[in-house]
């Protein structure tokens, strides 16, 4: 199964990589970043295909996907 790193301290809050998602595998999660944002992260037991929809659509190119 594919997966996703977030660059941490990259990461906006934005959102727009939830919405790009078509397998629903990501979500905001409860850690915050040193510019006070909640990180994007894979929920638990979601299933990433690897599309690479999520890292083609954040801003601040803070989505690696490995596959
Ligand atoms: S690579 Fe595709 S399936 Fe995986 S989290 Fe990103 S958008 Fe979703
Ligand atoms: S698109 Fe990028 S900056 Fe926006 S929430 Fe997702 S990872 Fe964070």
């Amino acid at each position: 199964m594919a997966k996703i790193q977030v660059l941490k301290n990259y990461c906006k809050s934005c959102r727009l990589c939830i919405e790009a998602c078509p397998r629903d595998v990501l979500q905001i999660g409860e850690e915050v970043n040193e510019n006070g944002y909640e990180i994007v992260e894979m929920k638990e037991n979601a299933e990433c295909i690897g599309c690479k929809m999520c890292a083609v659509m954040c801003p601040e190119a803070a989505i690696e996907v490995f596959r």
